[in-house]
């Protein structure tokens, strides 16, 4: 078994450097991740300069560019052969509801699964300075062992969160929630006295976050899976803009 592992929060990471430790006994890995924290970086590609990989280890590489462009690097040029999994984390922090749009770590796993293969996104809902992956770790290897068995239906992928003490957890299924809006840019001064403008933190868990999300889930101090697609068609919607249409749509 050939697994690639990427993440977004740098190749020095230690949750990667715990995924790398924990699942080199059952498949040989290949490793290729961001120079640097690309947290947020979503399915971004970089496409306005070329890119540098560089080796840092026999089978571990880093890229200036996001963790989109590391999934695509590797199974174009570093991998031999093609990878049996992608497996992108572990990422310190949650990726839960609309964070997966945003979350460079779901993107890595979101890369592998546009490219046929199965895919996983693991993160660890801590916010500890320096979080304990062990844990998460090991249940990233179940799920490995899992997916090794079973397979998953082409074009998914799954999300997975783990919570910061897993030791009473149990493991489940669940859908997106959703967050309260975000408390929007926060505005400061630059040195020179002209604003500037920070991204905000994601807004608190509870617009959608009751029993059946990953967000009460991991509240609940459970494992959360999502299943999650590359297929963005809203299918519900398909009859409704076929009637708009149907209406004349874009007529004076
Ligand atoms: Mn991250």
């Amino acid at each position: 078994m050939h697994i690639l592992l990427s993440n977004d929060d740098g190749y020095r990471a230690p949750g990667l450097l715990a995924l790398i430790e924990a699942l080199r006994p059952l498949a040989r890995l290949t490793v290729v991740a961001p120079e640097r924290n690309r947290s947020g970086a979503s399915n971004s590609l970089t496409l306005d300069r070329p890119l540098h990989l560089r080796q840092v280890d026999v089978d571990s590489f880093m890229v200036d560019g996001t963790p989109a462009d590391c999934v695509y690097l590797a199974l174009s040029t570093v991998c031999e052969g093609r990878p049996d999994l992608v497996v992108s984390g572990i990422n310190a922090g949650e990726n839960l509801g609309e964070d997966v749009l945003y979350s460079g770590t779901v993107a890595a796993a979101m890369e592998g699964a546009l490219a046929g293969l199965p895919a996983i996104a693991v993160s660890l809902a801590s916010h500890a300075a320096e979080p304990d992956f062990a844990a998460a770790a090991a249940g990233a290897a179940q799920f490995v062992r899992r997916l090794r068995e079973a397979g998953l239906p082409r074009g998914s992928l799954l999300n997975v969160n783990f919570p910061a003490d897993s030791s009473a957890s149990q493991t489940i299924v669940t859908r997106l929630g959703r967050r309260h809006r975000d408390a929007g840019c926060i505005r400061q001064a630059d040195p020179h006295g002209r604003p500037v403008y920070w991204i905000g933190p994601s807004g608190s868990p509870g617009f959608d976050a009751g029993p059946g999300t990953d967000f009460h889930a991991v509240s609940s101090g459970h494992v959360s899976v999502t299943p999650l697609q590359t297929d963005l068609t809203a299918y519900a919607g398909l009859e409704e803009v076929a009637s708009w249409l149907r209406e004349g749509v874009g007529r004076a």
